[in-house]
């Protein structure tokens, strides 16, 4: 299924509302860079996105620049401990790019969902 078309990319998101606080989210991680919470509508038993607080044209994965190294790792990093913490078993990261990646939001962020069975490959 098609997600949203990236017309809207660089516009605020919903994400801009949820750091803010305007809509209502489960913290699942906090910290100067990053945020992390419950993803609404899980696809595990466990399901968390991490986004940076400043996106900074971080819409997508493929728009990183050089100097945003730090914050992609810091992003990639946190994704890790908050799989190690919740699922012991293992635990799957994504990053959704674009259409046909099935993105949705053009804040970039990094899907951390676990405990169940993953399958390969992904749909
Ligand atoms: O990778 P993609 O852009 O499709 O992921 C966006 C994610 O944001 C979805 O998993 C969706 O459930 C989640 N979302 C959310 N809270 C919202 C809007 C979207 O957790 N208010």
């Amino acid at each position: 299924m098609l997600k949203t078309a990236a017309s809207t990319e660089g516009q605020p998101t919903i994400f801009d509302k949820i750091l803010d606080k305007t809509i209502p989210s489960t913290t699942v991680h906090d910290d100067d860079l990053c945020y992390a919470f419950a993803d609404i509508n899980p696809q595990g038993p466990f399901h968390c996105l991490v986004i940076p607080k400043n996106r900074d044209g971080l819409t997508r994965l493929s728009n990183a620049r050089e100097d945003q190294k730090e914050i992609l790792g810091h992003l990639m990093y946190t994704a890790g401990q908050l799989g190690k913490a919740n699922c012991p078993e293992g635990f799957r990261t994504v990053v959704n790019e674009g259409v046909q990646g099935a993105q949705s939001v053009y804040h970039i962020h990094v899907h951390v969902i676990g405990g169940r069975q993953m399958t390969w490959p992904p749909g």
